[in-house]
């Protein structure tokens, strides 16, 4: 029997968020998603949030514990890509991804913490990416953000260990989403030939693993980078 918790997951009207909602759903667990557009999964309070923007990550913090009580579970899923060679990459395309995918971590677990504090008990689970640690060309603003969510999972866990809270980093490799479908398609092949597991895997493959590392049986596991990624970035 797991405990019931209340989970709140960033960008949870599509692709990995949207799947991570349905497998906390499917757990039993009340959940909320925040979204710009759209809707999370059938049984999910959905609310409107910008992670770019701390007052509407107050807002929609302050309807969610208001309907469902006091978040205990957050996964700042959020992120978006803009992809250039660092020749071409402009600065406002490197900080505007930094804002979202680093920053909006930021703004949500500092949020997410205040009733953790108070509960002494959390759980904190930022999705990075493979290339955060493997590295990409074309994603320098990217990778750099999505490697600075290591070093903050593993702040957090020394800041706010003691206080029954952990903070992971899943890292998920090549998923098939909106994300991956952007590229084209000898682009997708090409990355195939070098996973070892041959193939993208279902977004469903990240959520499992998600609900997993926030669930009671990995309450020892803090500051650890689980990758989701078929071998392919093996070695960190
Ligand atoms: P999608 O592009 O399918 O969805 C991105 C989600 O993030 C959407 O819900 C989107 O909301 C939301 N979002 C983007 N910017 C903001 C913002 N400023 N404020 C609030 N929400 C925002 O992406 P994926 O599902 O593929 O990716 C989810 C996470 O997983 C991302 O962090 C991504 O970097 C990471 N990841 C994905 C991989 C993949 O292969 N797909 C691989 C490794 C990591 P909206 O619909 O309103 O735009």
């Amino acid at each position: 029997m797991t405990t019931t918790r209340t989970v709140l997951v960033t960008g949870g009207n599509r692709g990995i968020g949207y799947a991570i909602a349905q497998q906390f759903l499917a757990q039993g667990h009340r959940v909320a998603v925040t979204a710009r557009s759209g809707e999370g999964p059938e049984g999910a309070l959905t609310v409107r949030a910008d992670v770019t923007d701390a007052e509407s990550i107050d807002r929609a913090f302050a309807e969610v514990e208001a309907e469902l009580g006091p978040v205990e579970v957050v996964v700042a899923n959020a992120g978006i890509t803009r992809d250039t060679l660092l020749m071409r990459m402009s600065e406002e395309e490197f900080t505007s991804v930094v804002d979202t995918n680093l920053t909006g971590a930021f703004r949500v677990v500092k949020r997410a913490s205040k009733g953790m504090l108070k509960a002494r008990f959390g759980r904190i689970v930022l999705i990075s990416s493979v290339v955060g640690l493997y590295g990409s060309a074309g994603q320098v603003n990217y990778s750099a953000s999505k490697a600075g969510l290591v070093g903050m999972a593993r702040s957090l866990t020394r800041e706010l260990g003691a206080r029954g809270i952990t903070a992971n980093v899943v890292a998920p490799g090549f998923i098939e989403t909106d994300m991956t479908d952007a590229l084209p398609e000898a682009q997708q092949a090409e990355y195939k030939k070098n996973i070892p597991a041959g193939r993208f895997a279902t977004p469903d493959e990240v959520a499992k693993v998600v609900a997993w590392i926030a669930g009671d049986d990995a309450g020892y596991i803090s500051g650890a980078v689980i990758p989701v990624d078929g071998g392919l970035g093996m070695g960190h």
